[in-house]
């Protein structure tokens, strides 16, 4: 039993409690602080009381604050009852208020939201080997996390027959069949998953966020298998809810606009997809994939033509959204790893609920104002600067800014139709190359020679060292001279 403003340590005899307002700031630190852990905060508390520190201090705290969680998690639900707020569906589809909340005049956009995916190893859990650990039936998690039944039902070996659709779009075809984008990115290949990761029981956490930050759908990477499946799970964990929204609001159809995915393995996740069950429900609410600007650039350059952030038209935003978002939110959730790193699989998930929980709602949605502020005031500099480009263009002989999108498409058939690079274009990029190092060795030659020159008697004696660097310049200058005359 809970009296009023303490908490006790265990459920039936009370020995032992601890008042509200010691838990309720454990937990605000926790949540603005995520290194701190029970152990620092009771050795505190002991020193604050003239205490000294035992350890049994540290599990009465975890019990009663894990009372405190469920009181907490209890009267969430509460007041979302209340509010006509507890769908299991609700959170996800109403997580961002700019993403998700549409008005019936507003002007259809070509992406009418953009999500961001990706997978965190930091916060892993060690699996005890030798130790067995105590079954505890409580679930953490609430409506972020995703079973692990959930992901499983999307592993390979429960859909490998399953019919691909295959979008109307030969050169993203060709990629996806010439593309080596799956032996270079070790995100996209499952061999290194089960090896490196056997000491651990959860290999971390694969996200999928809004642009704006707004978690979507958590789920747990487990040791021993494909990487595949998260995305995979997560996707049709916010699809298949999206489509139900739908449904309820009588909306018929798909939804205008596409809904853009980036995934810094974009390029053969949508290979997935396609290949998926997915891909009805992908194709219906516009599933569109695209690989972030950060990592675009290491992609094959007729992958980027295809997937990468900056040639979708609506979705990069005059260079404005980068489809990073896991990044950033991964910076900062990366502080909990030094208390999930040991902590039960209750404990673990605890923490990065309330964690998730708190950011969500205490950080990213009271940002959202200075987020969309910031954005429209640099929409507004990238504006001020159409004139000059205009005149720039001009001068460059490009008429009109919708050749740019041709020339994508003439180096997309020129990728396509190239077996070898010619020749000639190969001697050009050499020869170019070389007369760049030339003019560096020049340059470091020069420097050479004018400290040679400018020596005065009386200073220190470098002589012996200028000597060796004009000589080394030299004969580098000659190097590439002769090289080139070669
Ligand atoms: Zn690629
Ligand atoms: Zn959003």
């Amino acid at each position: 039993m809970v009296r009023a403003g303490v908490f006790p340590s265990s459920p039936l005899r009370h020995h032992h409690s601890f008042s509200t307002r010691t838990l309720h700031l454990f937990h605000d630190l926790f949540c603005r602080c995520p290194r701190l852990s029970i152990q620092p905060y009771i050795k505190a508390l002991c020193d604050v009381q003239g205490f000294p520190f035992r350890p049994y201090l540290m599990h009465q705290f975890s019990s009663a604050y894990d009372a405190y969680l469920e009181v907490k998690a209890r009267v969430r639900k509460l007041v979302a009852q209340a509010l006509h707020r507890d769908s299991p569906d609700w959170r996800i589809t109403h997580a961002c208020s700019c993403c998700q909340y549409e008005l019936e005049e507003d002007s259809s956009l070509d992406i009418r939201m953009m999500v961001a995916m990706d997978g965190n190893d930091s916060l892993k859990r060690v699996a005890d080997s030798g130790v067995i650990e105590r079954l505890d039936p409580r679930q953490a998690g609430g409506d972020y996390f995703l079973s692990r039944a959930a992901v499983n039902e999307w592993a390979e070996e429960n859909w490998k027959n399953a019919t691909p659709w295959i979008p109307g779009n030969s050169f993203r075809e060709w990629v996806w069949k010439t593309g080596r984008c799956e032996e270079k990115w070790h995100n996209a290949s499952d061999k290194n998953t089960g090896k490196s990761w056997a000491k651990f029981d959860e290999n971390g956490i694969f996200l999928l966020i809004c642009r704006h930050g707004l978690v979507l759908s958590l789920a747990d990477m487990v040791k021993l298998g494909e990487r595949a499946k998260y995305s995979l799970a997560t996707m049709h964990h916010f699809l298949e809810a999206e489509r139900r929204r739908r449904i309820s609001n009588g909306e018929d159809g798909p939804p205008r606009g596409k809904l853009c995915f980036a995934y810094d393995v974009g390029c053969t996740n949508s290979k997935t997809v396609q290949c998926s069950p997915l891909a009805s429900l992908a194709e219906y609410m516009g599933y569109l994939p695209a690989v972030g600007t950060m990592h675009g650039y290491a992609h094959e350059r007729a992958c980027q033509l295809n997937f990468l952030l900056l040639y979708l038209t609506g979705a990069c935003h005059a260079g404005l959204e980068d489809g990073e978002t896991c990044k950033q939110y991964f910076s900062k959730s990366n502080a909990l790893a030094s208390a999930t790193r040991h902590a039960s699989v209750f404990h673990r998930r605890q923490m990065i609920t309330e964690y998730t929980y708190h950011t969500d709602n205490f950080e990213m949605y009271g940002n959202l104002s200075k987020f969309l502020r910031n954005h429209y005031k640099q929409a507004l500099e990238i504006l001020s600067t159409a004139e000059s480009l205009k005149v720039r263009m001009r001068k460059a002989g490009i008429e009109d800014a919708r050749i740019i999108f041709q020339w994508l498409e003439e180096e997309a058939a020129y990728l396509q139709n190239l077996s070898k690079e010619p020749l000639a274009e190969t001697l050009q990029m050499e020869y170019y190359g070389r007369l760049v190092a030339l003019k560096e060795c020049q340059a470091v030659l020069k420097e050479a020679r004018h400290a040679w020159l400018s020596y005065r008697p009386g200073e220190q004696d470098y002589t012996a060292a200028l000597e060796r660097t004009q000589r080394h310049a030299q004969e580098n200058d000659f190097g590439r001279i002769n090289k080139q005359n070669r």
